[in-house]
């Protein structure tokens, strides 16, 4: 411990690493110790500039021939493709639009209706709560649909997959504890039952790594306002393989997802490849917002964006581990890196109030309930000393009593 517990060996990591200079292209107020980014993202120069010119000229002066000029129509296929070169996915078969919530619904339906004779559902009983809900949703339209939970019906996922099981519908990161799932060998478990499988990537995509063809996945889902960077509400994405293409249908049958949108026909018809998972006309400006944030992203290499994620949450756990053991602490996150995302979880039966000092300190996690404070590392602009100085922060409050004061108790809305 002695090597890490030296501050001069962590501004030597960081003057070693090659994403600093990264840093530079986000907005960041001076000061701010931001290990959130694993809920909203921070923004860039160039995504404020792509907003600047959609809203001043695009939208402002050329009005609705943008739709044409600008390639506002194609760019939820466009930027689909670019989402896809980060999660694995070649060309055509991701596209950005509406939200993950809606993007579940509608891959769980299409993944039903490709298992017509089976009817039930399999998610994780721990996900982030939404998928769970959109899955009841998608079992309450269904007759006859039902729905299994891990950690409630069965205690891991694989001995729910069986020969009824149409769609398995699993993080590959969980939320809460940054636990990292084998995508490959569950995918395989899944399709050896004759069951689909679909992805979601809301804490994988800009975080880690992964590789959605060579896995044979068949869908994915995920946000692009977390470690994307894309601002909020940005639009999510969804991905279908493309072997599945002619044979999906979806119920939201908007006309954006039709064949032939401007030939304004009576019927809908669904339209070629993963086009048919649109649904209607989409948010441009957030679009834009996320455009600059991906111009970013394709300089990335994401195997060196996952040697600094590790670096970071090595020397978090660690640090914390070292400085902060006597104040009853739990890692919640997995010890063992590899199976670990981008994020690090600690439970303390006070994390509510612990987290509301913090932010009052300038280092920004979140609490997730009913006990666990979340840190997400984002490596294109947290830095090895970002890390040092949250510890730093972390051990005062819990030496000093400082959480105990009144005001931390309060709780908002959002946490
Ligand atoms: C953040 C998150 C969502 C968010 O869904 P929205 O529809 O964008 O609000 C969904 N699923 C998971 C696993 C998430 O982490």
């Amino acid at each position: 411990m002695t090597a890490i517990c030296d501050l001069a060996a962590i501004e030597a990591m960081d003057a070693a690493d090659a994403l600093g200079p990264m840093r530079e292209r986000f907005v960041l107020p001076d000061g701010l110790v931001y290990l959130d980014g694993n809920s909203l993202g921070v923004a860039s120069s160039a995504a404020f500039r792509e907003l600047q010119t959609a809203a001043s000229e695009e939208w402002g002066q050329d009005l609705i021939r943008s739709w044409n000029t600008a390639g506002w129509f194609d760019m939820p296929l466009e930027l689909g493709d670019r989402v896809g070169r980060l999660i694995g996915a070649a060309a055509g078969q991701t596209v950005v639009c509406d939200t993950t919530s809606i993007n579940i619904y509608k891959a769980l339906h299409a993944a039903m209706a490709l298992r017509p004779d089976r009817s039930v559902i399999v998610t994780e009983g721990g996900s982030f709560p939404t998928d769970i809900y959109m899955a009841e949703g998608v079992v309450s339209t269904r007759p006859g649909a039902s729905l299994r939970l891990e950690g409630i019906d069965a205690p891991t996922i694989e001995e729910l997959i069986d020969g009824d099981v149409a769609v398995v519908l699993v993080n590959h990161v969980n939320y809460k504890s940054g636990e990292l799932r084998d995508m490959a060998t569950l995918t395989k478990k899944a399709h050896e039952h004759g069951a689909l499988v679909i992805w979601d990537l809301c804490h994988t995509a800009g975080a880690l790594p992964v590789d959605l063809d060579g896995a044979n996945a068949d869908f994915a889902v995920g946000c692009t306002y977390k470690y994307l960077n894309g601002g909020p509400g940005a639009p999510a994405f969804v991905y279908a393989a493309t072997r599945h293409h002619g044979d999906i249908r979806q119920p939201l049958s908007g006309w954006w997802g039709h064949a032939r949108p401007f030939a304004f026909e009576k019927h809908y018809a669904a339209g070629q490849g993963i086009r048919r998972f649109l649904c209607g006309t989409q948010p441009i400006l957030s679009m834009r917002a996320l455009k600059g944030a991906l111009d970013i992203w394709d300089e990335v290499d994401m195997a060196a964006l996952r040697q600094k994620s590790l670096g970071l949450t090595d020397l978090f756990i660690a640090l914390v581990e070292d400085r902060c053991a006597a104040h009853g602490l739990e890692l919640e996150s997995p010890r063992d890196r590899a199976k670990r995302g981008s994020q690090v979880s600690f439970s303390h039966p006070h994390a509510y109030e612990i987290m509301q000092a913090l932010i009052a300190r300038g280092v920004i996690g979140d609490f997730r309930a009913p006990s666990t404070m979340r840190f997400g590392f984002t490596p294109l602009y947290v830095s090895y000393v970002d890390v040092w100085r949250a510890v730093e922060i972390l051990d005062e409050i819990l030496r000093t009593g400082a959480w105990q004061d009144a005001r931390f108790a309060v709780r908002s809305a959002v946490t």
